[in-house]
């Protein structure tokens, strides 16, 4: 049995610590077991990343682990390879990496094993009690009834609307009492599939695409580039439907907005089989079950958000990312991992293909399919009988605009609402107005903590920071003038909104952005009352842009495209691409025609035509071109390193020295430091320093360099400081 292990621990430092077992552990321990062992003054749990008989540590210097774990390793190899060459990739420890990719419960301690369920039964007591005694405790005797047909599991007390405190009352009684049993694992849909809905006819284009992918065998990377409504989704039920015969399973990945009960039903109609939801919103312990349940091979389908990429698989038989190009697979916080690259280096581990669908490639994922790195499938018709969309500038210079709408487009609306359809209005600011002014002085009410103004909220009758959590209500006083002559500047989704109800009187009005949908459920709640039609004007962000289905919306609307064609990230014209043919998209799904119409005082902007005229496969051939002549992303390689600090001073020393350990030649640039395009935020100047190489190896290996020593400086102990490889957002 060895003696010593090492174990990757969730802190920073980027090292495994070594452990000693103790005599009186008796499980002999194995690389990918967890183990709790002393740290500092707390206890943490890691897992062991190697075992050995000797350490060349002293017995004074090196402690006995508390316990293992586990009793097998939990995690198959190939997501352990995945981790430690995301955390090499990431620039992070392999704790850090680790905890990605493990449930918070299991990180606690939970256990790993099949799942329990706790149910109520009925004790012998129960069982012979007179229910008529119950004659005065109504909700106690629907649940003795209840219990005397069968026994019920917690969570159908409440499903089933019976009481908590009925419960309680016959556990006092001694009718009844809690059990609980192992639940077997059901892996029956490996030998027979039951499909429960009967698939399209596929046309021409879903047959080639489907006919290629289900030929494919070991890893293989794809591109189906499909116009929306073009029937991807079908694609991918039609190769589920191959995968899940040969008894695989299948991991989709989705954007965070698209996980909507629509798309889950979708999965969930066409075959009778488990399928796991993963996503941000669950509980712990609902977390665990659905790991558990792909982890065992009982759940067929895995569907989930960006972490759910790190779910274990028995039986891996493909992975499907749907809108591939979308920002959400891209953590920002902590350990900037992008899950469409993980979710290939995956493919490429456990030798099974991996599908990206969009309408709007990225222009990472673009360029592997031109230079032939990834398959290249196409869907150019829309699927069901929907029309080509009519597209319009409204050109607004000179034009007097009501809450940020001309006439054109109030005239457009009132066609197609008289017409009984539903309109989309874009405006990507939420809020009633972007800034507070003062009409006498000219002053705009800063942020006292931020490089920001702050946003008037009407309804709440407060001016807030959407940078940081500061609030307050609105001022009656101009905090420079003490004039009270106070109005808003610019429009935000409120005050739009608010327009368009005393605008359009007769026809119900409905916003959807981060406001009206912070509790859980609403945005559901909205998007089940569109799609009845019980709202025909729809006031949104870009979080209405995203996958959402209405067959009645016939017109388009976007309201403000000025500051996405002059921004200073270098993606926002892709950016802009993809939200304005997705939300193109929207419009005339079925077989009614739809229009776009754009407001902008750009109306001859080049790249604005392009997009029109040529459409987003053209536009975003030409704007890898330009990255390319720009030594940019995905033609060359980025490092972003942030700091921040109470003295600007610090952050920017601190880049200095950064940038002093890396190389610069034709190959390597290094740029900044800079102040980040939100230079102060909570009270913290930020600052940032670009590293960029033509060869992604280089970068790895120069950076990996000089790691160590920027870790020995004495300012990046005194300053928050972080690395985003492939950086998707500037701020
Ligand atoms: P996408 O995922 O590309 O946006 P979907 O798969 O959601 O497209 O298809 C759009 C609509 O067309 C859906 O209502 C779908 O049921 C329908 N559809 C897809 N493929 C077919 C087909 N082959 N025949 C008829 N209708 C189809
Ligand atoms: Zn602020
Ligand atoms: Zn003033």
């Amino acid at each position: 049995m060895p003696l010593f292990v090492e174990v990757a621990l969730p802190v920073p430092m980027r090292q495994n610590f070594s452990y000693q077992v103790p005599e009186h552990i008796t499980i002999s321990p194995q690389k990918g077991m967890r183990v709790q062992v002393p740290f500092g003054r707390q206890q943490l749990i890691g897992l062991i990343t190697a075992t050995s008989d000797s350490c060349s540590l002293t017995p004074k210097q090196i402690k006995p682990i508390v316990a293992i774990l586990d009793t097998e390793p939990l995690l198959p190899d190939s997501l352990y390879k995945l981790t430690a060459w995301a955390a090499r990739y990431y620039f992070c420890s392999l704790g850090q990496m680790l905890s990605q990719a493990i449930p918070v419960a299991l990180r606690k301690g939970a256990e790993v094993k099949a799942s329990t369920v706790s149910y109520w039964t009925l004790t012998e007591a129960g069982k012979e009690a007179d229910i008529n005694q119950l004659n005065r405790a109504p909700a106690q005797r629907k649940l003795l009834h209840s219990l005397r047909e069968r026994d019920l599991e917690l969570g159908e007390i409440a499903s089933l609307e019976l009481s908590k405190a009925a419960v309680k009352s016959l556990d006092e009684k001694g009718w009844i009492e809690k059990k609980s049993r192992t639940l077997d694992i059901d892996l029956s849909w490996r030998n027979e599939l039951e499909m429960t809905e009967e698939p399209h006819r596929l046309n021409p284009e879903q047959a080639i695409a489907v006919a290629t992918l289900t030929q494919q065998q070991g890893y293989h990377c794809t591109l189906l580039e499909g116009v929306t409504g073009s029937g991807k989704t079908e694609v991918y039920l039609a190769l589920l439907e191959t995968v899940l015969k040969q008894g695989k399973q299948a991991l989709v990945l989705v954007p965070e907005i698209g996980l909507t009960p629509q798309t889950i039903n979708r999965f969930r109609r066409r075959f009778n089989v488990k399928v796991a939801v993963i996503h941000s919103g669950l509980t712990d312990n609902q977390r665990l079950d659905a790991w558990r349940q792909a982890k065992s091979g009982e759940a067929a389908i895995i569907i989930g958000t960006r972490s759910a990429l790190f779910t274990p698989m028995l039986y891996p038989g493909v992975i499907i990312l749907d809108e591939e190009h979308d920002s959400s697979f891209k953590q920002q916080e902590g350990v900037g991992y992008h899950a469409r690259d993980l979710a290939v280096m995956r493919g490429h581990l456990e030798q099974i293909p991996v599908l990206l669908g969009t309408a709007t490639p990225s222009l990472e994922t673009l360029q592997n399919a031109l230079n032939g790195r990834y398959q290249h499938l196409h869907l150019g018709k829309r699927a069901g009988a929907a029309e080509k969309v009519r597209q319009g500038i409204v050109d607004i210079r000179n034009q007097p605009l009501r809450s940020g709408m001309s006439h054109a487009l109030l005239n457009e609306m009132r066609i197609h609402l008289d017409a009984g359809n539903q309109v989309i209005l874009f405006l990507n600011r939420r809020g009633f107005a972007p800034a507070l002014i003062c009409h006498e002085c000219g002053h705009l009410h800063e942020c006292d903590r931020c490089d920001a103004f702050f946003t008037v909220h009407q309804a709440l009758g407060e001016i807030r920071c959407h940078h940081c959590s500061n609030q307050y209500a609105i001022p009656k006083q101009c905090h420079s003038c003490g004039s009270t002559m106070l109005a808003g500047q610019g429009v935000g989704t409120e005050q739009l909104a608010s327009f368009l109800e005393k605008e359009f009187p007769n026809h119900p009005v409905v916003r959807i952005d981060r406001d009206t949908t912070r509790n859980k459920g609403s945005l559901e709640g909205h998007l089940n009352a569109i799609h009845k039609g019980e709202y025909k004007i729809l006031v949104g962000t870009q979080m209405l842009a995203k996958g959402h289905h209405f067959p009645d919306v016939t017109l388009v609307g976007l309201l403000d495209v000025d500051g996405a064609l002059f921004s200073a990230d270098f993606r926002a014209p892709e950016r802009f691409g993809q939200l304005y043919t997705q939300v193109s998209g929207r419009a005339g799904r079925a077989t009614k025609p739809g229009t776009v119409l754009l407001q902008t005082h750009q109306s001859d902007n080049a790249m604005l035509r392009e997009l029109m005229h040529k459409g987003y496969g053209e536009f975003a051939r030409n704007q890898l071109f330009e990255r390319t002549q720009a030594l940019l992303p995905p033609a060359w390689h980025m490092i972003l390193i942030r700091a921040e600090a109470h003295h600007a001073i610090d952050a920017d020393n601190l880049l200095n020295q950064i940038g002093a350990l890396l190389p610069q030649d034709e190959e390597c640039e290094v740029i900044g430091p800079m102040p980040a395009p939100l230079d102060r935020k909570a009270g913290k100047y930020r600052r940032q320093l670009l590293f960029q190489t033509k060869n992604r190896n280089r970068l790895q290996l120069e950076f990996e360099r000089a790691l160590p020593q920027i870790e020995q400086l004495p300012l990046a102990k005194k300053c928050r400081w972080s690395i985003d490889r492939d950086p998707q957002d500037l701020l």
